[in-house]
């Protein structure tokens, strides 16, 4: 049933049951040991200096832009088509959002209209990689350069792709990744935030364990006279329970060791859509595909830009295949009314022509081959 009736499928199996199983049998689920090999696992593949994990990307994204202390009321640089954890992030510091428009090619953050929607009051900038595709992200960290921004990217739709041979993430202040269960690798729910400066993400160990500066485990495990205060911690400052448990890391590094594997399947998918569609003269590719030959490549979105969006996926749900649409622009959103939706007019007018395909390890040519055939049909009969 599952190849093309749902748009992205977890690849987890008998490897992430026997790491589970692991976790039960050392009677330890909660932030322990797990975790932080998890983090230096991530740490060492990508090349940080250091990791957090937490629950998910939106709590990783949230304390991230908190180390900074921004004074409340000042404004975030956000993309207007990207999901709401994206601008819930500056919202929960208490910092506005200004919303900046898409590039037509990789539907990032569009460099020209971020220097337009510049203001001195503006403290930050979210840039997205949408669907794993980079934004112009040299560009981008340049003019945070120049006016003093801080930049937190947000990579929860790719786990590997580089641009001009770095890693997306690295080229911000603090990358944060997703890992909930339709991205590209899963823990269940969990995220992680990454920097080459550990320096930067020195609080937010306590921060994602309610304020505490020792973690219990760490307490439990120090060699400790019994006349210490072994039980002793310290509240320095707000913390939230954004940590990620023992269970969701077993997972995660059961998942990292499969993460090549997945990566190189969905590219393989990638490719033969993108060699099926050239024969489609209703639709193109929503994104450029760019690093597509590069190594581990990591894309999270497959999808179309068609001017017949809705009908076309009213036949793909009729053939049962599973479609959909990321995202609705944030300032068409009723929770951010106030915000005027004309002022990113490529996102508003593009958000109706972009239409996401299955894509996910399970699948195999033949079942992209039906989908393709499938879209050809509709056009056919228009
Ligand atoms: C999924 C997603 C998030 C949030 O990830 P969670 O781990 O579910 O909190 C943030 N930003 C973008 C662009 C996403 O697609």
């Amino acid at each position: 049933m599952i190849p093309y009736s749902r748009l992205f499928v977890p690849y987890v199996g008998q490897e992430e049951v026997l790491a589970f199983n692991e976790v039960v049998d050392q009677q330890w689920l909660g932030l322990g040991s797990k975790v932080s090999e998890f983090e230096h696992q991530w740490s060492s593949r990508f090349g940080y200096a250091d990791s957090v994990a937490f629950n998910s990307a939106t709590a990783a994204l949230h304390l991230s832009l908190s180390v900074y202390k921004f004074a409340p009321g000042s404004k975030v640089l956000v993309p207007a088509l990207t999901f709401v954890s994206t601008a819930f992030a500056a919202i929960y510091n208490q910092l506005d959002v200004v919303f900046v428009d898409c590039c037509e090619r990789t539907l990032g953050m569009c460099p020209i209209d971020l220097e337009k929607k510049y203001t001195s009051d503006c403290v930050a900038i979210i840039p997205m990689h949408y669907g794993g595709e980079p934004c112009a992200i040299d560009v981008i960290t340049e003019f945070a350069k120049l006016h003093n921004l801080i930049v937190i990217e947000d990579c929860a739709h790719t786990q590997g792709n580089c641009y001009m041979g770095k890693q997306l993430g690295m080229w911000g202040d603090i990358g944060c990744y997703s890992f909930e269960e339709k991205k590209g690798m899963t823990t269940g729910d969990g995220g992680i935030a990454c920097s080459v400066d550990s320096e930067l993400l020195t609080t937010l160990r306590s921060k994602r364990w309610v304020g505490i500066d020792k973690d219990t485990w760490k307490r439990s495990n120090d060699v400790v006279n019994l006349d210490s205060k072994h039980w002793f911690y310290s509240i320095e400052d707000i913390g939230y329970k954004y940590n990620m448990n023992n269970v969701a890391a077993s997972i995660g590094i059961a998942q990292l060791a499969k993460l090549t594997y997945i990566n190189s399947k969905k590219t393989q998918i990638i490719n033969r859509y993108l060699s099926n569609l050239q024969y489609l003269p209703h639709v193109k590719p929503i994104l450029p595909y760019s690093c597509i030959n590069q190594e581990n490549s990591s894309y999270w979105i497959f999808g179309v830009r068609t001017q017949s969006r809705d009908a076309l996926m009213r036949h793909l749900m009729a053939m049962n295949i599973a479609t959909g649409v990321h995202f609705t622009p944030l300032n068409l959103q009723p929770y951010f009314s106030m915000h005027d939706s004309k002022d990113t007019p490529f996102s508003s007018s593009i958000y109706s022509q972009i239409l996401s395909l299955p894509l996910h390890c399970f699948m195999n040519n033949s079942d992209v081959d039906f989908i393709c055939e499938s879209i050809s049909d509709f056009f056919a009969k228009q």
